[in-house]
């Protein structure tokens, strides 16, 4: 396919905030096509579909969509390249790729950042400090493990090391708010344990992943290895029944991961599934107010609330509560909110309308149940797609806005008087992602840290993230964990 590249130029047609000094263009192809070995090819499908920039609703590339031939092509050239390649080159020189595609992202930083600020809205602070470096650490981490699976998998005398091997050829489906980290936390363990991948990022978000195809092309992979085909979900549902995939691995809501499961019992797919949420914060009297108030900002504002583990549901206590809610307003007032490429900016774009529209009609329906609302009185830009910072007080247990994950800026605040009310609260939730525990108490933590239903609980800090840490959901929230040691376990089998 010819690739016409056009500049994009951020200092024309952006008034409402000041161009960043750190973004003047990134280079973005007017078309792509789909990435199977090692190649953009056309689709067999013939469709393409548009990606914008949802803070300017402005088109910013085509993007081909596979459909199902086009899905049978990737996973045979993941085949092919899983038992002709990669699973059968010895685990070192495995690693040595995979470093590559680490230092390549490192390189190719800034133009990574822009780009995955303006395909998707977040702010580039959150891009360039956050995503993109966590992207380059996950390959980085798991390059580490290609050559030591024996060490990390030790088997049996009765067993011999060659046991250990690698799945096969993965599906690999992934959502729209991190999305160059979730491909990085797919496909950084997968390839390390010696499989073939195709991937599907999300529809609205395609873009820093077809970066990703180039930088590994660039690093030499062989072909095959890594195929990433887009598309909806129609296209990820033939990616999930496609009978020569060997394992999924989705990230995404619970409503999906459900069709996902049923649809692939029996099928001796193995799968893990990283799902929605619904975090508890939690803040004790005895907690460093200032230091818990900018946390609670951070766990429900940070990349708009489009987080799984978002702390969107915040509990006080008593003796605080009243200071500490009118500290955190008082916080939300001095938030900006506008062009995601200002580096000064808090909270940008909404990825795309029909988020904004769900966002809206939870907290509709937060009001209709008579909730008090609070947001702070900016502007907002009269283009794209945007959502003030919201609270709701007077909330109950019952509440959608406390039950449901709205995945946008909207923080539910309770408030609580003993440690097992909080405890039973923070539990009574379908979700068990992640949570956050406040306090200047050490015996504390334990406790309530232990107590609470989650993967991941973070104290006197949240959103915090390492490649060596797992991350993944009891309950709703999801099943298998990505990052760390138990990341790669789902990628080997030791028959
Ligand atoms: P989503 O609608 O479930 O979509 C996730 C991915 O699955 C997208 O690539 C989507 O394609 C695809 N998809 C849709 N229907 C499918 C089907 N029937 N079969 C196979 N694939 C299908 O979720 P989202 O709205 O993109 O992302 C938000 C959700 O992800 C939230 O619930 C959030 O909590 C969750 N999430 C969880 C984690 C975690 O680690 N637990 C991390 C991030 C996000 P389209 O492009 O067409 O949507
Ligand atoms: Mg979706």
């Amino acid at each position: 396919m010819a690739k016409k590249t056009k500049v994009l130029d951020f200092h024309s047609k952006w008034n409402y905030a000041p161009a960043p000094e750190s973004a003047d263009h990134v280079e973005v192809n007017k078309s792509y096509g789909l990435f199977i070995n090692n190649e953009f090819t056309d689709p067999l499908s013939g469709k393409y579909f548009e990606t914008i920039n949802p803070a300017r609703e402005a088109k910013l590339a085509e993007v081909a969509e596979a459909g199902p031939q086009d899905v049978n092509r990737a996973v045979q050239a993941a085949s092919t390249a899983f038992h002709k390649v990669w699973s059968v080159m010895p685990p070192a020189e495995r690693g040595k790729y995979i470093y590559r595609i680490a230092r390549i992202i490192q390189e190719r930083a800034r133009e990574l950042a822009v780009l995955e600020s303006m395909n998707g809205g977040k702010p580039i602070r959150e891009s360039r400090d956050v995503d993109i470096p966590l992207a380059a650490a996950h390959f980085f981490y798991y390059a580490g493990w290609a050559d030591k699976l024996d060490y990390a998998f030790p088997v049996k005398h009765s067993q011999k090391p060659e046991r250990i091997k690698p799945v096969g050829v993965c599906g690999q489906i992934i959502p729209w708010n991190f999305p160059l980290l979730m491909a990085a936390w797919k496909l950084a363990p997968a390839l390390a344990a010696g499989n073939t991948v195709v991937l599907k990022p999300a529809e609205t978000t395609p873009l820093t992943a077809l970066k990703l195809a180039e930088i590994i092309r660039d690093a030499d992979l062989p072909p095959g290895v890594v195929n990433i085909i887009n598309g909806g979900g129609t296209t990820g549902a033939a990616l999930v029944n496609h009978p020569g995939i060997n394992k999924i691995a989705f990230t995404g809501s619970t409503e999906v991961g459900k069709i996902i499961q049923k649809s692939i019992a029996g099928t001796g797919k193995k799968y893990t599934l990283e799902l929605g949420g619904k975090a508890a914060n939690i803040v004790f009297a005895d907690a460093a107010i200032d230091q818990a108030v900018e946390g609670v900002v951070n766990g429900i504002f940070f990349n708009q609330g489009h987080v799984c583990c978002a702390g969107s549901r915040l509990f006080v206590q008593e003796p605080v509560a009243d200071l500490f809610i009118r500290k955190l307003k008082d916080r939300i007032e001095t938030l900006i909110i506008g062009d995601p490429l200002d580096k000064n900016t808090d909270i940008g774009a909404i990825n795309s309308k029909e988020q904004l529209m769900k966002i809206k009609r939870l907290v509709k329906a937060g009001l209709n149940e008579g909730a008090t609302c609070y947001q702070p009185d900016c502007s907002l830009p009269s283009k794209g797609f945007w959502f003030r910072p919201t609270l709701f007080t007077n909330v109950t247990q019952a509440n959608r806005v406390v039950q449901e994950e709205i995945f946008g800026p909207v923080l539910s605040i309770q408030t609580f008087r003993t440690v097992e009310e909080a405890i039973e609260k923070a539990n009574n939730i379908p979700y068990g992602l992640s949570g956050g525990v406040w306090t200047d108490k050490g015996a504390k933590i334990f406790n309530v840290s232990s107590q609470i239903r989650a993967g991941v609980v973070w104290a006197n800090t949240f959103n915090k993230f390492d490649p060596s840490s797992p991350f993944g959901g009891y309950k709703e929230s999801g099943m298998g964990r990505e990052g760390g040691l138990h990341g790669l376990a789902p990628y080997i089998q030791m028959n």
